[in-house]
């Protein structure tokens, strides 16, 4: 088994536009259970990233497994999906005219898995799963809200809780806290870390603080991987990727 019980194990990927490499030979592992954060300058190929994993884009080379058994490349965005790889992008996209409880109450129908009729009542164990959720993105008292009147902050969890609702073993993060206060950074921070185990993480961040509050806790060792100019520059602990000579260049040196 060429991927030693990860997750997720890309080998050698490569993408061009134009001739022009987003990715070159890009090799990454991620661990099952793992918490991962994926830092780079601009154009360093974070999103394509993403792209090759949710099948978005597909790469001109290279190897993408979704734990031992499933080839990412020879699937489709939904069936990627329904594999279990959930993606949040930027921005929050919640329905603003419905309730938080809604929303999920959405999110959960909308799972294949699931095969609930939209007009189907929810069972006793789907509504422990909706009030485990809610409990999780911190929104537990706003379970009745129009979702168009929470913070910019809240949207981004309930967006997460949605994800949740699918129950995906690997989670994609991009800048979940751009944007954020202070206080909503540190409680997403302790978001993350207590889905950590149940579910992989892979953080795009820009904002170190978060990523510091994100490694420095208790728990397993949580890595960074540093992207540039389309590969792998350095992966360890925050610490050590912070001391390395070619992460300290690409940052600064310009
Ligand atoms: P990051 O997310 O780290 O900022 P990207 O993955 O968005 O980096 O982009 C990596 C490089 O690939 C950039 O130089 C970008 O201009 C280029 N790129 C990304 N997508 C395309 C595309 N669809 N067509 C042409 N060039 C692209």
């Amino acid at each position: 088994d060429l991927t030693h019980g990860a997750i997720l194990y890309l080998d050698d990927i490569t993408v061009s536009f134009d001739g022009f490499r987003a990715l070159n030979q890009l090799s990454l592992s991620i661990g099952a259970g793992e918490l991962r954060c994926i830092i780079g300058p601009n154009g360093a190929g974070k999103t394509t990233l993403m792209d090759v994993i949710t099948g978005k884009t597909r790469p001109d080379a290279g190897q993408a497994w979704f734990g031992s058994t499933i080839d990412l490349l020879r699937l489709s965005e939904s069936r990627i999906a329904q594999a279990g790889i959930g993606r949040k992008f930027q921005k929050p996209t919640v329905y603003e005219q419905l309730t938080v409880f809604e929303n999920l109450e959405l999110a959960l129908k909308a799972d294949r898995r699931v095969r609930a009729s939209l007009w189907f009542r929810l069972g006793a164990e789907q509504l422990d799963r909706i009030g485990e959720v809610l409990a999780l993105i911190h929104l537990k008292d706003q379970a009745q809200r129009i979702a168009g009147l929470l913070s910019h902050g809240q949207k981004q969890w309930l967006e997460i809780g949605m994800l949740l609702m699918q129950d995906p073993q690997l989670l994609l993060l991009d800048e979940p806290v751009a944007g954020m206060t202070d206080e909503e950074t540190e409680r997403t921070a302790e978001l993350f870390l207590s889905l950590q185990g149940r579910h992989s993480l892979v953080v795009v961040e820009h904002d170190m603080k978060f990523i510091d509050a994100l490694t420095r806790g208790s728990g397993p060792a949580k890595r960074v991987t540093v992207l540039h100019e389309g590969s792998v520059l350095a992966e360890g602990t925050l610490a050590e990727v912070q001391a390395n000579d070619k992460v300290v260049e690409v940052y600064l040196g310009r």
